[in-house]
């Protein structure tokens, strides 16, 4: 079978481009998946070849077959001008902050923004001299009036961890751009599939590859996709930094990449079901999911992103923390763990006050982010069912 040309691979629909790209079953005996290289020294024929570089690969550290081949599939659905790999998705963001960023420059990072990722700015960016201000993640083009002199990237992150707030990223690229500023996007929630951030202006593009690319709650991995005018910097950070992943990870991420679309189809289906189910039920006061037509950012996520995943959260009625365990605790098929996007259904607490800054958190009742698996969603509905009359007794 022969590798088809980027051209060729390009005018295929997107699942034919999941299947296809970043494999060439010619280059390695016909074996339909690339090869797991184990490997830090790459032997060259001549001393020539050695000091000159000339080889394709030079050293681990700096790209083998295997990575190689998963950049290649993640760039066929992106549509950045590279990827680069990261040892986990907070790596990722990391990584697209430190490329983009330097002494007293100042970025504006969304208040919705992963709490992870608040801590890097808060400690990490600040120690190392880089302003950073919290915004409204509803803020749209108003972003301009807080572009500073020194603004050199603005972050988003939509929907928003937790409270799920539809950005207008367009918006905001447009404003960052006309100022001479990057933007910078955690596309996690929506995948590579479902929403494409360098269509919407985004820069950097980063995915928590933990979730849905690895689909299976076995790997930690990340990527950060560039846009022309990040790229060089994004490659040197790192490069320089000594970023990589094992292979062995790799595979595994570029195993899940196949099956992603199938899944996440699967996902969307289940959390919508769900999550209609739960905006019924007297015990909920509301469900943050942005697909539902009742959602305040239902019409941004229309316009920009393709379909949803299984990850939204619910505010219940006021009640005591005794309630909300009596719920959590007797799930039977909700496993109460942090991380999402593989195939199980997890639940998990949250108060997000002390994550938001620039806005207020109003939510009025205790809150439960849920990842909604590939069960079958009447059993799901049922432990749930049994799980809220437990909070009822007890409010
Ligand atoms: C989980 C997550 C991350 C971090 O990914 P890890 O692989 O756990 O480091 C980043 N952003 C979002 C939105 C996430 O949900």
């Amino acid at each position: 079978m022969k590798k088809p040309s980027a051209s060729v691979l390009s005018a295929y629909g997107e699942n034919t481009r999941l299947v296809l790209a970043g494999r060439d079953p010619e280059r390695f005996d016909g074996f339909v998946n690339p090869p797991v290289y184990h490997g830090s020294t790459i032997l060259s024929p001549t001393v020539k070849d050695l000091l000159g570089r000339t080889g394709r690969y030079t050293y681990g550290r700096r790209g083998s077959p295997t990575s190689e081949a998963f950049q290649e599939a993640l760039c066929a659905l992106e549509d950045g001008v590279n990827v680069v790999l990261c040892p986990s998705g907070l790596s990722a963001v990391t990584t697209a902050l430190l490329s983009a960023l330097s002494a007293g420059d100042h970025v504006l990072v969304t208040d919705s923004a992963y709490s992870p990722t608040r801590h890097v700015c808060d400690v990490e960016l600040k120690r190392f001299g880089i302003e950073v201000t919290y915004y409204d993640p509803l803020i749209g083009s108003g972003i301009a009036a807080l572009m500073r002199p020194n603004t050199r990237l603005v972050y988003c992150e939509s929907p928003g961890s937790l409270t799920f707030e539809m950005q207008d990223v367009p918006a905001i690229a447009e404003a960052a751009h006309r100022h001479g500023a990057l933007v910078a996007m955690d596309n996690t929630w929506a995948s590579p599939l479902y929403c494409k951030p360098h269509a919407l202006g985004v820069d950097l593009s980063i995915q928590a590859g933990t979730k849905y690319i690895v689909g299976h709650s076995d790997v930690m991995f990340g990527t950060v996709s560039a846009s022309a005018a990040a790229w060089p910097n994004l490659k040197r950070f790192t490069y320089e930094t000594g970023l990589c992943v094992g292979p062995d990870d790799i595979y595994l991420a570029l195993r899940g990449l196949r099956t992603m679309s199938v899944r996440l189809k699967q996902h969307e289906a289940n959390g919508l079901a769900v999550a209609t189910w739960l905006s019924q039920h007297p015990q909920v006061s509301r469900v943050l999911h942005p697909a539902l037509p009742s959602d305040p950012g239902h019409a941004l996520w229309k316009r920009d992103f393709s379909g949803s995943s299984g990850l939204f959260s619910i505010v219940l009625q006021p009640g005591p923390r005794e309630a909300l365990e009596a719920f959590l605790d007797h799930l039977k098929l909700f496993g109460l763990g942090y991380s999402w996007g593989g195939y199980e259904s997890l639940a998990v607490p949250f108060d997000c006050t002390p994550y938001r800054t620039a806005t207020t958190w109003t939510g009025g009742g205790p809150c439960v982010r849920f990842h909604i698996g590939l069960e079958d969603v009447p059993d799901l509905v049922a432990d749930l069912d049994a799980g809220l009359s437990r909070y009822a007794a007890l409010r």
